[in-house]
């Protein structure tokens, strides 16, 4: 078993041990976190200019012939002007399937990626803000993809969603957490019990994974995960959820798999001390769908703050309390309406996708559009 104290984020463990560790290891960000711009929150420029600046956007999308595919963590201006506004899972399969001349997509680098990789020829992929990367994308290097994949030529690799192209091109499957179970599902069925799996990069998630293995009635030890958290979602502790069910104890509560309570979380359920269907797991797009289905008209969300938008959007009626108001992803709020505007009038920031690592990484995309 390797020691803790030279244990680093980033690092591919058998999934016992990584989980074991999990309180203990530092899995704080491997790269700098930007300032969020002033223009990230909307009220920060005057009513006026931001209408002028939205229908100028409506207006660049029919000329170009483009559409804006947003992610549910930007800015609320952002998504009042998108034709899709989703989690990432969402967002890839809108975008394989547009014929639209550019797809303009204010959210993530992996994400812009993704749909450079999977874009018809005569597409243009646009993103608002280069800068705009990942913490947890950045746990995940390829080499020790490729060292693991070594030692275990008959390994399977399942990576997440929020990864680079070149780690999805050392990857068998893809997943995002709106389908990484009906992803492992299908792994498990279609490989052999004695085939090892690693699990990458978000060690929550594949806690997540880990208890999916062995509800499924397979041994924990063919799982390998790799040590990576977001830095927005790890920072999401048992006691902020703890916190808000005392103080609003009537309220049903969601958590995104990626938060760093999902593992206490998960106990209070299993031991029976919450009730199942008050704390609930779900995905990004999957918290959205959730709020309409509750019978409760509070709901704690443990999540980056920005999925209470659209949550609202979708169930007006219910009061939403952050489990932390200090879960926002600074690499997301990059993406303002001003940038958003000048990508597409200047028809700048485009994405490519190295045509090699796109035809391998194209491979485990198109079964993770597939699948679920
Ligand atoms: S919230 Fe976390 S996982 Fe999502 S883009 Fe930001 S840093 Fe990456």
């Amino acid at each position: 078993m390797a020691s803790i104290d030279e244990v680093v984020a980033g690092e591919i463990l058998p999934a016992k041990e990584a989980i074991s560790m999990l309180d203990q290891v530092d899995l704080g960000p491997t790269i700098d976190i930007p300032e969020i711009p002033p223009e990230a929150d909307p009220d920060s420029t005057p009513l006026e200019e931001r209408e002028r600046m939205k229908k100028e956007i409506m207006r660049l999308k029919t000329e170009r012939n483009a559409i804006v595919l947003s992610h549910n963590y930007v800015q609320s201006d952002i998504q009042d002007v998108s034709d899709a506004v989703g989690d990432s899972l969402f967002l890839a399969r809108e975008g394989a399937k547009s014929d639209a001349d550019v797809l303009c997509e204010p959210s993530v680098l992996f994400m812009n990626q993704i749909l450079a990789a999977m874009k018809k020829p005569h597409q243009t992929v646009l993103a608002p803000d280069l800068g705009a990367v990942c913490s947890l994308a950045a746990h995940a290097d390829p080499e020790r993809i490729r060292e693991w994949k070594a030692n275990h030529p008959r390994g399977l690799v399942i990576s997440y969603v929020n990864t680079y192209l070149d780690v999805k091109a050392e990857s068998d499957y893809c997943c995002a957490s709106a389908n990484a179970a009906m992803v492992l599902e299908h792994v498990l069925t279609h490989s052999d019990p004695d085939q090892p799996i690693l699990f990458l990069p978000d060690v929550f998630l594949g806690f997540f994974a880990a208890k999916f293995i062995e509800k499924s009635g397979h041994p924990l030890d063919r799982l390998w995960l790799m040590l990576g958290a977001c830095h927005v979602h790890e920072a999401i502790r048992p006691h902020h959820v703890n916190e808000q069910m005392r103080l609003h104890p009537e309220a049903a509560v969601v958590v995104h798999p990626e938060c760093g309570c999902t593992s206490a979380c998960m106990r209070q359920v299993t031991t029976g001390l919450v009730p199942e269907d008050l704390l609930q797991f779900r995905s990004t797009q999957g918290m959205v769908k959730l709020v309409r289905e509750v019978p409760q008209e509070t709901i704690i969300v443990a999540t980056e703050v920005g999925n209470l938008y659209p949550m609202s959007k979708a169930a007006p009626e219910k009061t939403l309390v952050p489990a932390s108001r200090e879960a926002l992803c600074a690499f997301m709020k990059q993406n303002t309406l001003q940038n958003l505007y000048i990508s597409l009038r200047d028809m700048v920031h485009e994405v490519e996708a190295d045509p090699d690592l796109a035809e391998r990484a194209k491979v485990p995309i198109e079964r993770m559009i597939s699948i679920g």
